[in-house]
């Protein structure tokens, strides 16, 4: 394979970086970056400086690379995409806001709004004007997403939701969001299933901010009491909720693959800065053979992610391989986070920007680490589909296969 630019890719690449080089303060040191919303106990400055960052980017033609250019975007390739996203690593900008609209909620509406819709909502999405967060899990449906209990009544061409939500990220800050919720308890729980878009300031929407162990509160309880929708903002069939909500899932391992936290040249940075027994920590074997580890699964996921691109641009979906590159991704970055605090030693354990090496990002990482490991499918879930669907292996058992969804015992 032949990883360099065409000449069309490298006039596209030239274009990028003039605009970013224009627009955008580049990284002094590579370590050197915004603290993501799952980190900062300030996501209320994170959001505002994302939006102004995004509209600049909308204005100059940058939002939304590969979206159609009447609802946004550029009509760029997927290798565009991927162009862009390495020049725009190189400088500083804030990320994680959008991600869940533009990454999910605007493939999902793409695909099954109406067109009216599409003109209403995906311009100010891909503007960063409106924000949108993701309304699927519950206490007792995570994983297994389709045991949700959120109740949707049809009322003449109206939906009235009742329920509790969870672990909704931006809920707080957000202005939309989509959900799926269960429109019928007598078929089989995969079958019952609706998926809805809706407006966060609903009559009977309520959000409650969740404490999180990095001292923010990015994720949210969000309680429905008799909220009313229009059937208008239906996306897709009556009970045809679990495919809806597939396909976003499948867009979401692709837009999560990069777990925010240090990567390998801001662990390499700090290893060439801190000292080990009397020498720059980059001279001890066990840090080499550790940084040698993680260059090699870096370059891993880059070409596994290349593979799903050069999919894409071939007009294929995103399929159950792209499980990898968040498996093996979120974990690196856990690891790489614990490494920094073991290099700082005592100092490991003070998480003040304002005292430690690197403003602190390594314990703060190291604090939001877990959450990466669980957020868009946990390890052992990814493990399992890696194992099912890629490599055909039997299936796990299922003791609610083919059961009406009334039927499975429940705690409550
Ligand atoms: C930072 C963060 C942000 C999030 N943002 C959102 C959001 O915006 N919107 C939203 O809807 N949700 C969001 N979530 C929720 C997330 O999707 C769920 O936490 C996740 O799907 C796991 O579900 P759960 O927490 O209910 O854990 P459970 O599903 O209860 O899992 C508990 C444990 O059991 C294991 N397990 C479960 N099933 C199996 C199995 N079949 N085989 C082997 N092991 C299994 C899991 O791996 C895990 O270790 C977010 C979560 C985090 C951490």
């Amino acid at each position: 394979m032949d990883f360099k630019d065409t000449p069309e890719e490298a006039a596209f690449r030239t274009e990028a970086h003039s605009w970013l080089d224009a627009n955008v303060p580049r990284r002094e040191q590579p370590n050197q970056t915004w603290a993501s919303t799952l980190e900062s106990k300030d996501s209320d400055n994170i959001v505002r400086l994302a939006k102004e960052y995004q509209q600049k980017k909308y204005d100059g033609g940058w939002a939304c690379l590969h979206w159609p250019k009447e609802y946004g975007g550029r009509g760029a390739s997927p290798i565009e995409r991927v162009i862009w996203g390495e020049e725009e690593s190189r400088y500083l900008v804030p990320s994680g806001v959008f991600d869940i609209g533009q990454g999910m909620a605007g493939p999902v509406l793409m695909q099954y709004a109406s067109e009216e819709q599409k003109q209403r909502y995906l311009p100010p999405m891909a503007s960063g004007e409106e924000i949108w967060c993701q309304l699927f899990s519950e206490t007792s449906a995570g994983s297994d997403l389709a045991g949700l209990r959120m109740k949707a009544s049809r009322e003449g061409d109206d939906w009235i939701l009742n329920g509790e939500k969870i672990w909704t990220s931006g809920a707080h800050y957000c202005d939309y969001g989509i959900i799926v919720a269960r429109s019928d308890v007598d078929v089989a729980k995969h079958r019952g299933l609706t998926f809805f878009f809706l407006d966060m300031k609903s009559a009977g929407v309520e959000v409650r901010p969740i404490r999180q162990i990095t001292g923010g509160s990015n994720f949210n309880t969000v309680v429905f009491n008799d909220v009313r929708i229009s059937d208008s903002q239906r996306l897709g069939e009556i009970g045809g909720g679990w495919g809806v909500a597939l396909t976003t899932l499948m867009n979401e391992r692709v837009s999560v693959g990069d777990a925010p936290g240090p990567n390998l040249d801001q662990a390499l940075a700090l290893a060439e800065t801190i000292e080990l027994d009397g020498q720059p920590a980059i001279r001890n074997q066990a840090v080499r053979s550790q940084l040698a580890k993680w260059h090699c699964e870096t370059a891993g996921l880059k070409y596994t992610k290349y593979r799903s691109i050069s999919a894409l641009s071939r007009g294929e979906t995103p399929g159950p391989e792209n499980s990898i590159t968040k498996l093996v991704g979120a974990t690196k970055a856990q690891e790489i986070a614990c490494f920094g605090l073991d290099l700082m030693d005592a100092a490991g354990i003070v998480a003040d920007e304002a005292l430690v090496e690197s403003d602190a990002r390594f314990q703060l990482a190291y604090l939001a680490a877990p959450a990466m490991r669980i957020a868009g499918g946990t390890d052992e879930v990814l493990r399992n589909i890696i194992a099912e669907r890629v490599l055909g292996l039997p299936q796990e058992p299922r003791a609610d296969k083919g059961m009406s969804f009334k039927d499975i015992p429940s705690g409550a």
